[in-house]
């Protein structure tokens, strides 16, 4: 049985995973201890605990437990990343390269470090949203310190050519940052193969808990960048507050089934992709593919139907089925998505954005079922705008 409405935004966020949860539950209850403190054994379990986890999420990734902080979400991490990694080789230059449809956590800090004196150069993307590694190469300077590239997009889902944008910031000598939130457990990802210095995980896009993340530092780039928050000296003094236990174990746990996983869960998950897009494909002529087909992460589809107001479209569908709708300019829309305005879609005209994240827990079914809803919906308002215009 199909229950509703059908979750199918998991670029937003993914369901707990119930064995993630399983392993997570003693840490709320008898395990509740806290790591820093070093004088009994619920101290001492929970460093454990937390130590385990630490080596699990760094295997995950091909990395050494030494290089893996814990953070409270990949906000944090961007943050730390970008701000720390410029203020550390602020001696050398003041230029950090990023791209147009980075996440807001990247954007934002870029946006910060510019008022302080910083210069920022934005990358833009093809049509088929995806970066050029000549466009980023013209731009490096020898002021440049820092170039940070995201793994897979979070609303069109594309994917940038990290490995090689790692080898270039090598050749260069600029530290390397990868947001890989929503690459991670969907594409094959080792650190050393990337090339990268700085990479940053979130917990609940994994089929983990929310409100816990990673940084990944590489021990051999020299860096050793300035804290965000201070205090305790939690996390070799990279990141101060009590650890949250119960979510790193989860966290560490969820990496290593996403990993595990990654193959046939990608096939699978590729395959429903590909059917809701003929399925919808067959039923409503006017409709749009957001970004590369080919260089995108398997869950993701983002699409425009053209002349379907986007409140009137998601007004018929959120009861039934959960989905993310971006407006990239209509009649009604309140604020464009810097993504999809980046591709350079035609801003004159009304159509609605859908964006289908499909993950662990969807099957062919509720695909099947969504389908038929997008495609009856699109069409009857269709049917009525052209009604309204014949009677004009
Ligand atoms: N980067 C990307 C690409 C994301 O999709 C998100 C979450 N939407 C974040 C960063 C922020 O992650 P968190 O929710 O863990 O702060």
């Amino acid at each position: 049985m199909t229950s509703f409405p059908i979750y199918l935004d998991n670029h937003s966020t993914t369901p707990m995973d119930p064995r993630v949860f399983e392993v997570m539950r003693p840490y709320f209850l008898e395990d509740f201890g806290n790591p820093s403190s070093k004088d009994h054994a619920f101290g001492w379990k929970a460093a454990e605990s937390v130590s385990h986890a630490r080596l699990k999420l760094a295997r995950s990734l091909g990395a050494h437990e030494s290089e893996i902080y814990f953070s409270s979400g990949a906000t944090e991490s961007n943050n730390t990343a970008i701000k720390g990694a410029a203020h550390l080789f602020k001696v050398k230059g003041n230029h950090i390269i990023t791209s147009v449809i980075e996440h807001k956590s990247v954007l934002d800090a870029c946006a910060h470090l510019a008022k302080q004196g910083f210069e920022i150069s934005y990358i833009k993307v093809n049509s088929d949203g995806l970066v050029d590694l000549k466009d980023i190469e013209r731009a490096i300077t020898p002021s440049t310190i820092l170039l940070s590239f995201m793994l897979a997009n979070n609303e069109i889902g594309t994917v940038n050519p990290v490995k090689e944008i790692g080898l270039l910031a090598k050749k260069n000598g600029i530290i390397f940052h990868c947001d890989a939130v929503q690459g991670f457990g969907r594409l094959p990802l080792s650190v050393n193969d990337f090339h990268v210095d700085l990479l940053s995980l979130s917990g609940h896009k994994i089929y983990g808990p929310k409100g816990v993340g990673a940084l990944f530092m590489k021990r051999s780039a020299g860096i050793c960048i300035e804290p965000l928050i201070h205090g305790g000296g939690q996390e070799n003094g990279m990141r101060s507050g009590t650890l949250n236990v119960p979510g790193i174990v989860g966290f560490a746990e969820a990496s290593a089934l996403i990993v595990d996983e990654l193959e046939s869960e990608s096939i699978r998950i590729a395959s429903l992709r590909d059917l809701l897009l003929h399925e919808l494909q067959k039923g409503i002529p006017q409709l749009l593919v957001n970004g590369s087909l080919m260089h995108r992460v398997p869950g993701n589809l983002n699409l425009s139907f053209l002349d379907i107001d986007p409140e009137h479209l998601m007004l018929s569908l959120c009861q039934e089925v959960a989905l993310s709708a971006g407006s990239a300019c209509s009649s009604s829309c309140q604020k464009p998505s810097h993504v999809l305005a980046a591709l350079n879609q035609p801003v004159n005209k009304v159509h609605s954005n859908l964006r289908f994240g499909i993950g662990r827990f969807n099957s062919e079914k509720e695909i099947m079922h969504t389908a038929r809803l997008v495609i009856e919906s699109v069409n009857r308002l269709d049917r009525d705008r052209k009604k309204v215009l014949f009677h004009r």
